[in-house]
């Protein structure tokens, strides 16, 4: 029997833009899943956000509204400390029960997945996709190319059989587009409209965080 799968995309969303979005939106579409977007606290490998993580939440509300394919999901952020993806899908696993459940990474995210808390455990609770990203092609490193050479599949319907434990490339749209450069323009004084979702301009307080 095939479940839906539950996917995860979690991010530090400083702010979120259209790749984050457009990436999300396909993942859903190529695995028949719920997306939730997980804002994280203390992100354990980067420096700090330059918005708070109110102001964080306030303009993911913006770019997600009027549509429910892609919902927010903040638990991280009521989390003290530094938000370990393994601890998180370890809570979801015990809430979602049997349900397969996907951690979406770019391949940015994906190559550095080695220096992540417990990392070899995520395959325990969950499926990994990794959505192709220009500007992103690094070399993986070897441990990472052994632990998932077993668990690669080529179809999405493989992820919906099993709760966990398989890896699938997600081919989708190539978009250049960083949230580093988006915060650079802005504090430039450019005005990069259309590689920010349209929502963000409804209110000039949710881009003020970048604009100081
Ligand atoms: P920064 O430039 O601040 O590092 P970012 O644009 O990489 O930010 P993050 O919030 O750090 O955004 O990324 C969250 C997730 O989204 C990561 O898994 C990242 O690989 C992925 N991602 C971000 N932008 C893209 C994109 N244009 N295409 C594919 N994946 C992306």
């Amino acid at each position: 029997m095939s479940t839906r799968p539950l996917a995860i995309f979690g991010g530090t969303f400083d702010p979120i833009h259209i790749g984050h979005l457009t990436v999300a939106w396909e993942a859903a579409e190529l695995l028949d899943a719920e997306v939730r977007l997980m804002p994280a606290n203390v992100p354990p490998h980067r420096s700090p956000p330059l918005a708070s993580a109110a102001e964080r939440v306030a303009m993911l509300r913006a770019a997600l509204a009027g549509q429910s394919r892609l919902v927010l999901d903040a638990r991280e952020l009521e989390r003290d400390g530094p938000s370990y993806t393994v601890d998180t899908l370890h809570e979801l696993r015990a809430e979602q029960g049997a349900r397969p459940l996907v951690l979406l990474l770019g391949a940015d995210a994906f190559a550095g997945l080695p220096t992540w808390n417990r990392w070899r455990e995520l395959f325990d609770f969950a499926h990994v996709g990794v959505l192709s990203r220009p500007g992103a092609e690094v070399a993986r490193p070897a441990v990472l190319a052994e632990e998932v050479a077993a668990r690669r599949v080529d179809n999405v319907a493989a992820l919906h059989a099993e709760p966990c434990g398989k890896l699938v490339e997600l081919a989708v749209t190539p978009l250049e587009v960083s949230a580093t450069r988006i915060r650079e323009l802005l504090a430039a004084g450019r005005d990069p409209r259309y590689l920010l979702p349209a929502g963000l301009f409804d209110d000039p307080v949710l881009l003020a965080p970048y604009r100081r």
